[in-house]
């Protein structure tokens, strides 16, 4: 199991996961729309689900329906890089209400 990073992060990347997160698992550059998290180094603590301001961040089990293919996406990133950025690439970031 690990927990995996979904849509709502994209162009919103505030990087609040990454300040609690134990084994520095959660990975992305300037050039990339969202982050990723490593499921090979993920301990699943769920530490970085309640700080996302976003609700982006879930256990692989219970990762929305229409999000699935983000399991994929947040393992390929530390594959092939371009690959996971092209599939992000084409994301249309959801609007996110204020808080
Ligand atoms: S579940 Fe824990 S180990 Fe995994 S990414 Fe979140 S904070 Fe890091
Ligand atoms: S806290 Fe949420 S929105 Fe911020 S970088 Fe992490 S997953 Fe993305």
């Amino acid at each position: 199991m690990t927990y995996v990073i979904g849509e709502t992060c994209i162009d919103v990347k505030d990087k609040s996961c990454v300040e609690v997160c134990p084994v520095d698992c959660i990975i992305g550059d300037d050039e990339d729309r969202m982050l990723f998290i490593d499921p090979e180094e993920c301990i699943d603590c769920g530490a970085c689900v309640d700080p996302c301001p976003v609700d982006a961040i879930y256990a692989e089990e219970d990762l929305p329906v229409e999000w699935q293919e983000y399991t994929a996406i947040n393992k390929e990133y530390f594959h092939d890089r371009d690959a996971a950025r092209s599939k992000v690439a084409v994301k249309v970031a959801i609007p996110v209400e204020p808080a």
